[in-house]
């Protein structure tokens, strides 16, 4: 079991971004509104994560941990329709094989919790009373200190914190509703209130994508036979080629799709110079049964039921918000 958690964690953990991903999607999946994400050595030393959702009950605690566990496979009425985050059932538990992990949880509001703890192989399998307020804390500390081999592919601490903030960046572009801190060797880096109105948005993309993306950003927001498209679009004009800016969620989803991609460029065909990338922040949102989001584990990837479809929405209104700008 040990092995093959091991070799299922090469698959979900590369590295402690990998981790943060995962961990947030859990606190996501759990209703959390605040999550709380601390940092030190660019996650090898240690990472954590808080969050102030549903809680595990302490039956479920040793559960959790344990791969492909039956009870979260029931749960899963019909995967064509899963609007969850998550479905595999073994992020944790392949976390756990290849570092130091304690998951403390609460599901009362009497400040009562409780906690099991591990190193790689070794589960301590009794679970034992801690304080914590409702919700769940995950402390993953020294990351493949069992597994050297791929220790050694870990970058500089400053580089494994930028592909944590990437990870953070993104949903926290996915998740305005919830209140996201994250804090790297003490140190706050980002600090994001619950962004209920238009402004708060602009403000959470601000901080995260720059003030000059910001600043000269056309704004989408369409609704069409059961297709809605909210975001907002990099101005052609700017200088600089930005492929690294370009956020694109079906469904509150990160996707990379050659479908989307087709369509922001034939949309952005006539304004944008050629070799230039454009910049965007871009939220697809679509009726779960017409997407697959199930084709490939990272789900960076969908299909489309209707592709044709959703380029020909998306072509046309970005276009048409584009040259809005000319008139
Ligand atoms: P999956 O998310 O695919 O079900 P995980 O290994 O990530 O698998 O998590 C296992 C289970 O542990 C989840 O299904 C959920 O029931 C529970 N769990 C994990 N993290 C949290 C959390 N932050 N809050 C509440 N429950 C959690
Ligand atoms: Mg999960």
């Amino acid at each position: 079991v040990q092995l093959a958690n091991q070799i299922a964690a090469g698959e979900v953990v590369e590295r402690p971004a990998s981790v943060v991903k995962e961990l947030l999607e859990n606190a996501i999946d759990a209703g959390a509104t605040q999550i709380d994400i601390t940092v030190e050595e660019g996650g090898i030393r240690l990472l954590q994560i808080r969050d102030n959702g549903i809680g595990i009950h302490p039956d479920d605690l040793a559960l959790a941990l344990a791969r492909h566990a039956t009870s979260k496979i029931k749960k899963l009425e019909d995967l064509d329709a899963v609007a969850s985050l998550g479905f595999r059932g073994e992020a944790l538990a392949s976390i756990a094989s290849v570092s130091r992990l304690s998951l403390t949880s609460s599901q009362l509001d009497s400040g009562i919790g409780w906690c099991v703890q591990t190193e790689g192989r070794d589960m301590t399998a009794s679970v034992s009373p801690a304080h914590h307020a409702r919700g769940t804390t995950v402390t993953v500390r020294d990351i493949f200190f069992n597994t050297p081999a791929r220790r050694k592919f870990l970058k500089s601490a400053p580089t494994e914190f930028s592909h944590i903030e990437e990870v953070v960046r993104r949903l926290s572009l996915a998740n305005f509703d919830v209140g996201i801190n994250l804090q790297h060797n003490g140190n706050k880096r980002w600090h994001f209130k619950p962004a209920p109105s238009d402004l708060d948005k602009l403000r959470r993309v601000s901080t995260l994508c720059g003030q000059s993306f910001v600043e000269d950003a056309i704004p989408v927001d369409v609704s069409l036979s059961g297709l809605q498209l909210y975001g907002w679009l990099g101005r052609p004009s700017m200088a600089r080629s930005q492929a690294d800016m370009q956020y694109f969620y079906v469904n509150g989803r990160v996707v990379r799709d050659k479908v989307v991609n087709h369509a922001i460029r034939t949309a952005y065909r006539d304004v944008l110079a050629p070799n230039r990338h454009p910049a965007f922040v871009l939220f697809l949102e679509i009726d779960p049964a017409a997407v697959d989001v199930n084709v490939h584990p990272t789900k960076h990837e969908v299909r489309f039921r209707e592709q044709r479809a959703v380029h020909e929405f998306l072509a046309r209104h970005i276009h048409r918000a584009l040259s809005a700008l000319h008139t």
